[in-house]
């Protein structure tokens, strides 16, 4: 009997093969040769590329960095090219991959709004995949509808880093941020999930106006959050100097100092983040420690597979140490032994396939920590 892992092996492939066939051999080929046929999934899931470049203009982005333009355009895949390229990506499962929008570019902005909407009902009805997207657009009416018909269960997290005036200098093409709350609000209202994300944290102004931030976001019905740090390069730390921002606040908590134009360095802000989020909660806020959890909160699915967890309702199933070896095999690999215990789960003497595609498709696949040992390595095995 075929278990749950090595039947979405095979999913995969009959998603891949039914998509071959309706866009055509010449578009597939393109599908394959774009970076999300080959990209490995972040920490919140798999990021999608809905456009390229971005017209808000926040000082804090690292984009810039990246050499994207200041002028959007919509990202040149069709929506079932991109499900394809999706489906031959080594990493990506059906029905379990998270995926992640608005990492590089805000997704609703006018020039990449309908081409957002179509990556986003695409990946959903071929993949099933529990989706996301982050935004500091406008959550209005007409929006929110065609979010919810696109993907029912979508995770929505609005950005918001700032009201008012430091709002306007660091934000300053994006629309303001209280209109960005209350209409949160409003689609909540209307059913769609959605969680303020107070991502990044400006030491010295997000801190500072936390009390405002949240009371506010209450008042308008939101009532769950997700917190993140600022990472710098070079170019944010004089760019965020040049809109009234100490430098010597942001300098005190660098680890260590970027190295190149590129180089991202996470500020030291555990004290900052902590006060932020005990006002949160002060508000009766819900605080989610990570996006991707809010994303498992939001489809009523169950992960263990990092520290934060468990993460959303209950716990992952937990497969016998046969179904995963059945699962591997159906990948085209062989494995010696394979060792479960919640929530990890252990292969030792894999051979014949990247133990890198393994760890992520079974991590994804049963939302567990994998640790995956090739044959011949020597290294120890890490009980569980
Ligand atoms: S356990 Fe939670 S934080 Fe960790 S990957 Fe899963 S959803 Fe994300």
């Amino acid at each position: 009997m075929t278990g749950e892992l090595a039947r979405l092996v095979e999913w995969k492939r009959r998603i891949a093969r039914e998509l071959e066939e309706t866009i055509g051999r010449e578009a597939a080929e393109r599908a394959r040769r774009d970076h999300h046929a080959r990209r490995r999934p972040r920490h919140c899931g798999m990021t999608i590329h809905t456009g390229i470049g971005c017209s808000y203009g926040c000082v804090y982005c690292y984009i810039w960095d990246m050499g994207f333009p200041g002028k959007p355009e919509p990202y040149p895949l069709t929506g079932e090219e991109l499900a394809y390229a999706l489906a031959v990506n080594p990493y990506v499962v059906p029905g379990k991959t998270m995926a992640a929008y608005g990492s590089v570019t805000e997704p609703f902005q006018p020039e990449t709004t309908s081409k957002a909407l179509e990556y986003i009902e695409a990946v959903w009805r071929w993949l099933r995949l529990p989706s996301q997207v982050s935004t500091k657009s406008l959550l209005t009416g007409d929006l929110v509808e065609r979010l919810r018909r696109a993907e029912p269960r979508i995770s929505v997290l609005l950005t918001i880093v700032a009201l008012g005036e430091w709002a306007r200098r660091l934000e300053p093409r994006a629309p303001p941020a209280e209109e960005r709350i209350e209409l949160a609000g409003e689609a909540v209202r209307r059913g769609l999930r959605v969680a303020l994300f107070v991502r990044p944290i400006i030491p010295g102004v997000t801190d500072r106006q936390a009390d405002e931030i949240f009371a506010l976001a209450r008042r308008s019905g939101l009532s769950e959050a997700v917190l993140g740090s600022l990472r710098v390069t070079p170019g944010i730390l004089d760019r965020l100097e040049a809109v009234g921002v100490p430098r010597s606040l942001l300098e005190a908590r660098l680890p260590r100092k970027p190295r190149s134009r590129r180089d991202q360095v996470t500020l030291r802000m555990s004290d900052v983040k902590a006060r932020v989020a005990s006002v949160a909660r002060r508000h009766g806020f819900l605080l989610y420690p990570s996006a991707c959890s809010h994303n498992m909160e939001s489809h009523g699915e169950p992960c263990h597979a990092c520290n934060y967890g468990p993460c959303g309702p209950g716990r992952p199933r937990v497969p016998q140490p046969g179904e995963v070896r059945e699962a591997v095999e159906a990948m085209g690999g062989r494995v010696r032994e394979v060792v479960v215990e919640y929530p990890r789960i252990v292969i030792e003497g894999l051979s014949g396939v990247d133990p890198v595609v393994v760890r992520e498709f079974l991590s994804a696949a049963t939302r567990l920590m994998v640790s995956v040992g090739s044959a011949g390595s020597s290294r120890r095995r890490r009980r569980p």
